[in-house]
């Protein structure tokens, strides 16, 4: 196969070689259960907690804070569910953005089925959550507020210390899906107020299937999963020592290289843009100039079908999304696209690029003259 240019690491991003090095002897040498008392299990219980002070280190929290979970889904699924059960009676209200991730927004979905009531904030044209607007949202009812700290399809940076020091002042606990955040923008939980976090390994060059949700001290939550007594009864199951010393690795050396990944991914996506935008005649920016993530690049071309160009581009090798992963292949429109004002047909010609540690110049370059040509062809076939 030829050698493909990546560029969907908001989808997911390989493991890194080091990362893959701090995982492997929990498979086999160390597989022992970390719950057990022999050498082997206490050897996984070292690197369940190991990976949890440096997890809690990467974003100001304290080792007990951090619950490991499956993945950035079930982080926001247990966060939600979690406090809505445990506030039920003190009210039923939750006010959320109507541009989080599909495992927030369809969480509050199901819970307007139990009887929750949920307020979902519009954005502004650059996909910006107004503090002012979460503020004139809160009842005296609200348990909740979850708005995500950066956005996975247009990249807007969220105004969050803002929207947690709004919860915080009316005693209402503070929720951020920080997944596409960490690695790509400095994330302290003090600093945002929030009472909850979630987090992803796989986007941050750790394994998929792992993932972590803050839970400040003293948050009252209610558990999803029950079972053992593992992450302190708050989530039953043996626990996926690879993938957690593999989150753990992955998230201490995300935090590290943070600034100097920021300004390479920026560099690329920049010269991403200029070149597309030099190059390409009507294609427009989605989300706003400044304030989004160093690594997004998300372009609506004029008279392309998405679909049809994301198909032109794998076949030239170069791996891209369209929208956000989780609604392709569907034929419903990005809601996040419809929520920022572009019509049905912007959204339909929307492509989100976003870069990563094994880009390079000569990749961007090529990736510029590929969808160059790619554009003006189908353009030459374009029916609207
Ligand atoms: C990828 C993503 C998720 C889901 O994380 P998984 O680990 O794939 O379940 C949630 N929120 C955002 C913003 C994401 O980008």
């Amino acid at each position: 196969m030829k050698k493909t240019i990546y560029l969907d690491h908001a989808a997911t991003t390989p493991v890194s070689r080091s990362v893959l090095e701090a995982m492997l002897p929990y498979f086999s040498d160390c597989a022992g259960n970390a719950s057990a008392v022999y050498g082997a299990g206490r050897e996984a219980r070292k690197a369940v907690e190991k990976a949890r002070k440096q997890a809690a280190d990467a974003i100001g929290a304290e080792p007990r804070e951090i619950l490991f979970t499956s993945g950035g889904s079930e982080s926001d699924n247990l966060a939600l569910k979690g406090t809505a059960f445990a506030l039920k009676d003190r009210g039923r209200h939750l006010i959320t953005s109507a541009i989080e991730h599909p495992a927030v927004l369809n969480t509050c979905r199901w819970l307007e089925k139990q009887g929750f009531d949920v307020t979902y904030i519009q954005p502004d044209s650059k996909g910006m959550i107004s503090p002012d607007k979460v503020r004139d949202a809160v009842r005296n009812d609200t348990i909740l507020i979850s708005v995500m700290a950066a956005n996975n399809e247009i990249g807007t940076i969220e105004p969050v210390a803002d929207i947690g020091a709004i919860a915080h002042e009316k005693g209402i606990l503070f929720h951020t899906d920080a997944v596409q955040a960490v690695g790509s923008i400095p994330v302290n939980v003090n600093e945002w107020n929030a009472d909850l976090l979630s987090i992803s390994a796989h986007k941050f060059y750790g394994p998929k299937g792992t993932g972590v949700l803050f839970i400040r001290r003293g948050t009252r939550i209610d558990n999803l999963i029950h079972g053992g007594e593992q992450e302190r009864g708050l989530r039953a199951g043996t626990e996926n020592v690879a993938g957690i010393a593999g989150l753990g690795r992955a998230i201490e050396e995300a935090t590290a290289h943070l600034e100097e990944n920021a300004k390479k991914n920026a560099y690329l996506r920049d010269r991403l843009l200029h070149g597309i935008l030099d190059h390409i005649p009507d294609v427009k920016l989605n989300g706003p100039e400044a304030g989004r993530l160093p690594n997004n690049c998300s372009i609506c071309f004029d008279r392309i079908d998405g679909e049809a160009l994301l198909l032109r581009l794998d076949l030239a090798g170069i791996a891209a999304s369209s929208g956000s992963a989780c609604t392709a292949g569907s034929q419903e429109i990005s809601h996040v696209l419809r929520a920022v004002g572009l019509t049905e047909k912007e959204a339909r010609g929307s492509l989100r690029l976003t870069t990563g540690a094994d880009n390079t110049e000569e990749e961007i370059d090529e990736s510029i003259r590929i969808l160059s040509e790619i554009v003006e062809d189908l353009r030459l076939m374009y029916h609207g």
